[in-house]
């Protein structure tokens, strides 16, 4: 087989073969294709798309590009969670230590934030001492004994994706369903799960940039992911305002501990982490049906069963053996610490959230290259959300920083993503669950 004849064949809106596409995932892996090739084949893709089965058997090629790990000396499921990203989406912090808390395994690999999406693995970078790539022997250990692992992704798992990502990436074809659904599921698949929950995202900090194209994510994803063997479902989420309140690293992890402690709970962020579970544990066979799931997630969190698995959690992987109960003095937050004021009073009609992740990547929260150094300690809380009442005395959100240089430059970048009326806007959470 010629890689040129591949690339030639979908460029003609043909359909490949699972050998073709094995051939050329092959030869992404071994370097055998060249990068002007994948980026080829890429763009030819972007344009003509492809049909379910090719799909599948890409998402399956990458998969096997590396390590597929294997979990059957478990006595129970492994299912895992996956999101598209957005600000303030802290939701599996306190989702894997529920699983865990409920019988099920969640050994999670996540990734870090790139462009305006926060990255989970940054967040647990926050505390002192917690191993975010830890080895083989470890991961396996605290996701035996614990039930869940938090970590980073190693260079064993779905090589021929990071190849591929990255070429996509500087040739402007990121944005392909097929591409992205192989993407994602090749690196969910190659964890070895049972089952999977996809949280899609919908709204004005998601990575999609409509709700239609959200939902036909949602259902390629969906499709394909059950089709290799994994079962599968999604709900669609929103994202037209911050998910948690606060946005940033440190800031984010205080949020999920008050979160998991019981000490502070933001709605919309209580309503879909308890679905994703509730959804989680109907896949993994745990409960009858969402309903016994929602019950099921209601009372891990109530009973504190979730809040001691996060703890053992961290300190299995390195971090304070009294992270939860003295974590103002692990997690380190910035000195300079600001309310911004909406320069009208009234009522918030809408957010551009996308703008909301930006003021963290300027403070210096997020990154803009995969390789850029981050600062954990910046970010924003107190986020007022969709119909909240702002005036002098409530502010729009609260800026933690290091100068009057950041705080100037978040205050211009939060007052421009705020839209404030007289009327506001109403708040969303779940907008559907794709099933198989
Ligand atoms: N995230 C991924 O992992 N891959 C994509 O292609 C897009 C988002």
């Amino acid at each position: 087989m010629l890689p040129q004849e591949i690339i030639r064949k979908k460029r003609d809106g043909g359909t490949l073969s699972a050998e073709e596409i094995q051939f050329f995932v092959n030869g992404i892996t071994d370097d055998s294709v060249s990068e002007g090739q994948i980026s080829a084949l890429a763009m030819a893709v972007y344009f003509k798309g492809m049909e379910y089965d090719e799909r599948v058997a890409l998402t399956l090629a990458m998969r096997d590009s590396g390590e597929v790990l294997d979990w059957s000396d478990l006595d129970g499921p492994v299912i895992d969670k996956h999101s598209t990203g957005g600000v303030g989406d802290n939701v599996s912090l306190m989702l894997a230590p529920a699983l865990a808390a409920s019988g099920v395994y969640v050994p999670m690999i996540s990734g870090r934030g790139l462009g305006h999406t926060g990255g989970t693995l940054d967040k647990f970078d926050s505390i002192p001492g917690y191993v975010t790539q830890p080895d083989n022997a470890l991961f396996r250990k605290v996701t035996s004994e614990v039930g869940c692992a938090i970590i980073g992704q190693t260079a064993n798992l779905a090589p021929a994706d990071k190849r591929f990502y990255g070429i996509r990436d500087v040739t402007a074809t990121v944005e392909s369903i097929p591409l992205i659904t192989a993407s994602i599921l090749s690196k969910k698949l190659a964890a070895g799960l049972h089952g999977l929950v996809l949280d899609v995202k919908s709204g004005s900090g998601a990575f999609m940039p409509s709700h239609e194209e959200s939902i036909e994510l949602a259902k390629s994803l969906v499709a394909v992911a059950n089709g290799a063997g994994v079962r599968t479902s999604a709900l669609i989420t929103d994202m037209n305002e911050p998910l948690a309140t606060a946005a940033g690293n440190a800031i984010e992890m205080k949020n999920a501990v008050e979160f998991l402690t019981g000490a502070a709970i933001d709605p919309r962020n209580w309503d879909i982490t308890v679905a994703l579970g509730a959804e989680m544990l109907t896949i993994a066979g745990r409960v009858a049906d969402r309903d016994e799931g929602t019950r099921k997630m209601e009372e891990v969190y109530r009973s504190g069963a979730a809040a001691e698995k996060f703890g053992q959690m961290v300190t299995a992987l390195g971090g304070p053996a009294d992270f939860m109960e003295r974590w103002q003095s692990h997690l380190t937050l910035a000195p300079k610490v600001v309310d911004v004021f909406a320069e009208q009073e009234g009522v918030v009609e809408a957010i551009d959230t996308r703008q909301v992740g930006i003021a963290v990547v300027e403070l210096g929260g997020g990154r803009v290259r995969a390789k850029d150094a981050i600062d954990h300690s910046v970010g924003l809380d107190q986020l007022a959300g969709l119909g909240a009442k702002v005036d002098a005395g409530t502010p729009i959100a609260r800026v933690y920083a290091h100068n009057d240089d950041q705080v100037k430059l978040a205050t211009n970048r939060l007052r421009k993503a705020y839209s404030i009326g007289a009327s506001g806007a109403q708040s969303n959470s779940i907008y559907q669950i794709i099933d198989r």
